[in-house]
């Protein structure tokens, strides 16, 4: 079957459905092709999927601390038990309905077919699904990622779990080991703690989530610790070896024992583009050589006509990010803006608890030489609202420019981190100075309650970093 489109859409992840549905309301004819489950990573595997076992964990954790708030469960000798199949049902629901919506939404939408299968570029302006041939002037690439398996020695003897497969787990692993001490795997580590493994975490580098500051990453790995978790850093020559009781990973840290012995084994050491069986080649797109899709400032391909969007294009690896690449794209197409990915600012969180809110530059990347810079800190045993919740762990910092008195960036780690870090990020959107966040009255009380006063406490940032 060979059919003329006015688009082809490739993916349905977080930026192709929503422009799918765009093109379609605009009178364009669109076919949308998806070869996984709608949704995509984010729905499926990713976001939906992790945001709703934490809650699970969260629930686990603020039970097993009730007496700490007056509260008695009246739980037997076997104390909080978390039942992992009810845990994963729930997970499913939630992960079910939300892929469901997709694909609902997608085969509703009038001038949009949806073709079901792996599309493969057959020339710059044909691509396959099957048997079918669609042709379109414009093709829109949103193919996303998978988990990265890293070269370790010995991994093809043992049997290991990455974050996609961990979504089928609905039993607890007495021991499990994560490789990888950054944003995966950290959610994760806590997550199974909470829900009663042991947890260690093996990282090759001297810190966990080395991109964020020095003190970001201590407070972290103070407060995963403090929960029993183990933390290896420094990590060299990690390697597998199957054992009878599951697995042994071997490392060559500076302190602890040179072996690990785990149940199960998750390696979450970051993704890659899903870009090797695309047809890239056929259809001329220039990637990059780890494999992700080269695209200009509004996300076009070499190939006229050709656009990537998401996760595959390396400009970004977040839902938000793949969403912003969907507006992007659609308002300079059929709204002759001119909107482009670099006036972006850099948003993200982790999810443990407490969560850390980033946006902007961290206290490392605002040390530019010749750049006066200004540090507002406090940590979150010093706000209300985090004392009166009992979740006082964590610090917040802000970072101004003092000659434009712009902020540059803010780092929020701590109870509502995730939320209160929005205020910073929408006066860095605004371009306002910081004294229109400064003389802003917030809530009482709450945590973004506090930016305006560390805004009116800010430090030159050599003096406050001592
Ligand atoms: C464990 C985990 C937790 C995460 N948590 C968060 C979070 O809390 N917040 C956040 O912002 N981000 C989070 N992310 C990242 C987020 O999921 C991704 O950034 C986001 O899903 C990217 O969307 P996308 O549209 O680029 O690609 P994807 O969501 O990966 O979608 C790509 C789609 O394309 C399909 N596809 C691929 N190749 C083809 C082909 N050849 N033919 C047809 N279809 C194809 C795939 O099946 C998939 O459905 C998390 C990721 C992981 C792994």
């Amino acid at each position: 079957m060979r059919a003329t489109y006015d688009a082809i859409v490739i993916g349905t992840g977080q930026a192709g459905p929503s422009l799918a549905k765009r093109l379609a309301k605009a009178g364009m004819k669109v076919a949308i092709a998806e070869r996984g489950r709608f949704g995509g990573t984010c729905v499926n595997t990713g976001c939906t999927p992790t945001k709703t076992l934490i809650a699970s964990a969260y629930a686990a954790h603020l039970a097993r601390r009730a007496d700490e708030y007056g509260v008695a469960l009246g739980l037997g000798a076997a104390g909080v038990t978390v039942d992992m199949k009810r845990v994963k049902a729930r997970k499913d629901a939630v992960v079910d309905d939300s892929s469901r919506g997709v694909e609902r939404s997608l085969r509703s939408q009038e001038n949009c077919t949806v073709f079901q299968g792996h599309a493969r570029f057959r020339s710059p302006r044909e691509v396959s699904v099957g048997d079918a041939r669609l042709i379109a002037e414009r093709i829109f690439v949103d193919v996303g990622g998978r988990p990265a398996i890293p070269e370790m020695s010995g991994l093809g003897e043992v049997d290991y779990l990455t974050s996609s497969s961990m979504m089928e787990i609905d039993v607890l692993p007495r021991h499990l080991v994560i490789v990888g001490g950054s944003y995966v795997g950290l959610e994760f580590a806590q997550m199974y703690r909470r829900f009663g493994s042991q947890v260690t975490i093996v990282e090759q580098k001297p810190r966990l989530i080395p991109s964020e500051d020095e003190d970001v990453s201590a407070a972290i790995g103070d407060i995963l610790e403090r929960e029993g978790i183990e933390v290896r850093l420094d990590a060299r020559c990690i390697r597998a070896a199957r054992r009878a009781e599951g697995v042994a990973v071997g490392i060559d840290c500076a302190r602890g024992a040179p072996e690990i012995h785990g149940s199960h084994l998750l390696l979450a050491v970051g993704r890659r583009p899903n870009t090797d069986d695309l047809g890239l080649p056929e259809a001329g797109v220039a990637q990059d050589p780890r494999g992700y899709i080269v695209v200009d400032d509004e996300l076009r391909t070499s190939v006229p006509g050709i656009w990537a969007l998401g996760d595959c294009n390396g400009r970004g690896a977040f839902t938000h990010t793949a969403y912003d690449d969907y507006e992007i794209v659609a308002a300079n197409l059929l709204d002759g803006a001119s909107r482009r990915v670099s006036d972006r600012i850099p948003a993200y969180a982790l999810f443990i608890d407490p969560p850390l809110g980033r946006v902007g530059m961290t206290e490392a990347e605002a040390r530019r030489p010749g750049r006066r810079a200004l540090l507002g800190r406090r940590p979150m045993s010093k706000v209300s609202r985090a004392i009166e919740k009992g979740e006082t762990l964590g610090f917040m910092k802000i970072l101004v420019d003092a000659d434009t008195r712009q902020i540059l960036g803010a780092a929020v780690l701590g109870t509502g981190g995730d939320e209160a870090v929005h205020c910073v990020l929408d006066v860095m959107a605004a371009k306002a100075p910081y004294t229109v966040l400064r003389r802003a009255v917030h809530i009482h009380p709450t945590v973004a309650e506090l930016i305006p006063t560390i805004l009116g406490e800010l430090l030159p940032l050599a003096a406050a970093g001592d």
